[in-house]
Parts: structure tokens; C-alpha cells; sequence
């Protein structure tokens, strides 16, 4: 029987960030997600931990091509691993020129760098593009891909027997903390993202991975509790949509507005710095306002 292995990739040099997800079966290896370039030694480190090089893995299953899901992949691909991905996503880590561009529009060019490594094309050869519902088998290890939009259009969550990893369409919950979804730009999509919640239940897990982090043992509840605050950080942007607020202003607005809500969750200062290192509260604000733009 496997065993799903959570590697913590001490993202920013904090644990319960970043994670990314190792399964091992009759000397088969599979990584879910790769986290970004910029903790590719912790990765090594991690993986050395389990007895394996990066040349032991087999393939690598992406939720999706963000940089903290997927932006080691390459490095993956090099030592020999197949690349499993939305075909959508493919095009973008074959050339991640776009990708990158896209990502400094949201970070900053000058902030690229130190966040998420260095980033290069991936040899079509390795990449392997994934289906609705299609099912993968590395040994013994059959995975389903679930395609799983609203987060992003290119989204895949992975089901291996009675667990689902989710990615980010799982939203990020941190310790203790509550359940909250990132809603960075350009695909946020509400419909989407609650029909997907639903496909992911639909199949009944027991157990949630998330990348932002860990496992959920409650998958019910902890969508119910995502679909409040989606819809609550959504309709709270409408407003300010309406309105015609200045994005800057909202954005300090929108910081104050999560920071408050998550101390009424009972997550203090140091909690709440964790959650912005994984998703930072400002990144939402274009995505859900591109959102209501799209939908008007
Ligand atoms: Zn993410």
C-alpha cells in the first residue's frame, strides 16, 4: 500500500506555506505539484529524506501551472520525469515566456526573481497533456484527473483512491486556521469554481490534500465553509465594483477587511503572515474585480 508523503518546502524559510506531495509504490515515484523553483534545494532535501533523487521520480501531476504549483517542473522534467498537465497549461511550460510576463504583471518584475527562481521551458517530449476524468497509471498508482476550473481555467485535481489533491480550487488552510480562497487573476470564476467543488465531492473523497497545506479530513465541510467565504470576498468586491473604487483603495481596504476576518476566526498576527506568504490577500482583489468585469 502507498503512503502520501507531505514535503513541506519551506517556502519564504516557513514551514506550512508551499507543499507538494510524494507517493511511492513498488519502487515507483510520483509528485504531486513541484512548488516553485526558488525551493528546489528544500525539495532535493526533502526527497533526500525519503531515500530518493529527483532522477527516482517517475512523473509529476500538476493541479496547475502557477509558479508556487508547478514552477520546478522543468527541473523535474530534466532529471527524467514525465510532466502531467491540463492541455491548456502545456503550451504555457513549453514556453513560459507568457506565463512569466502574466506573473510579473501581479508580483512586479523586480520581485520575480527572489519568489520563484529561475524558470525554463519544458521539452514537449516530457509533457503529457491530461483529460477530463482520464485516468493515469504510473505502476501500480492509478490517478484520476479531475478537471477542475474557477481558480483557473487549466485546473486539475488529482484523485488517488479515496484522496483528492486539490490544489488551490481546495483553497488554502493553514493549521488551524480557516479555509479562504485565492482569487488571483486572470480565471477567477465563481460558477466554475463551485461546479468543481462539486465534481470533487461527487467522487467522494475521505481526504483532502492541499497545497496550501496539508490534509483535510472533513472534505464536506471544509467546501461549505469555502463556498461562505468565496462568495463573501466576491460580493464584498461587487460593491466596490459598483462603486468604482480605486484599486489601490481597495486593496488597502480588502487587507484590512481579511486581516479583521481572520482574527474572528481566531487567527492571530504570526497565523495570518503564514496565509499571506501562501496567498496574499492584496493578489485577490484583481482577480475577483477581472471576475465582475468579465461577468458586467
Ligand atoms: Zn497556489
Amino acid at each position: 500500500m502507498y503512503k502520501i508523503e507531505i514535503l513541506d518546502l519551506h517556502f519564504k524559510a516557513e514551514k506550512h506555506t508551499i507543499a507538494c506531495f510524494l507517493i511511492s509504490l513498488n519502487n515507483h515515484h510520483v509528485l504531486v505539484e513541484t512548488g516553485p523553483e526558488s525551493t528546489w534545494f528544500n525539495l532535493k532535501d526533502a526527497l533526500k529524506g525519503h531515500g530518493l533523487n529527483p532522477g527516482d521520480i517517475d512523473a509529476v501531476l500538476l493541479t496547475h501551472i502557477h509558479f508556487d504549483h508547478a514552477g520546478a517542473a522543468w527541473k523535474l522534467a530534466e532529471a527524467g520525469a514525465d510532466i502531467f498537465v491540463h492541455p491548456v497549461g502545456l503550451t504555457h511550460l513549453a514556453s513560459p515566456e507568457r506565463l512569466w510576463q502574466s506573473a510579473a504583471k501581479i508580483y512586479g518584475e523586480a520581485n520575480m526573481e527572489q519568489l520563484w527562481g529561475e524558470m525554463k521551458g519544458i521539452d514537449k517530449s516530457k509533457l503529457v497533456p491530461t483529460g477530463h476524468k482520464e485516468t493515469i497509471h504510473i505502476g501500480d498508482l492509478v490517478f484520476t484527473a479531475l478537471h477542475t476550473p474557477g481558480h483557473a481555467s487549466h485546473h486539475i485535481a488529482w484523485q488517488l483512491g479515496q484522496s483528492v489533491f486539490t490544489g488551490d480550487v481546495g483553497g488554502v488552510k493553514i493549521k488551524d486556521g480557516p479555509v479562504v480562497p485565492p482569487c488571483p487573476p486572470p480565471d477567477i470564476h465563481l460558477e466554475d469554481w463551485k461546479k468543481s467543488m462539486q465534481t470533487i465531492l461527487d467522487r467522494q473523497p475521505e481526504k483532502l490534500y492541499l497545497t496550501h497545506f496539508g490534509e483535510v479530513n472533513q472534505p464536506r465541510e471544509h467546501f461549505t465553509e469555502l463556498t461562505k467565504v468565496l462568495d463573501n470576498w466576491a460580493f464584498w468586491m461587487k460593491v466596490h465594483f459598483d462603486k468604482g473604487t480605486p484599486l489601490e483603495t481597495i486593496k488597502t481596504a480588502f487587507m484590512a477587511y481579511t486581516s479583521n476576518q481572520m482574527e474572528s476566526f481566531g487567527a492571530g498576527k504570526k497565523l495570518q503572515s503564514l496565509y499571506e506568504y501562501a496567498n496574499p490577500s492584496w493578489m485577490s482583489v484583481s482577480g475577483l474585480m477581472r471576475y465582475w468585469k468579465l461577468k458586467g
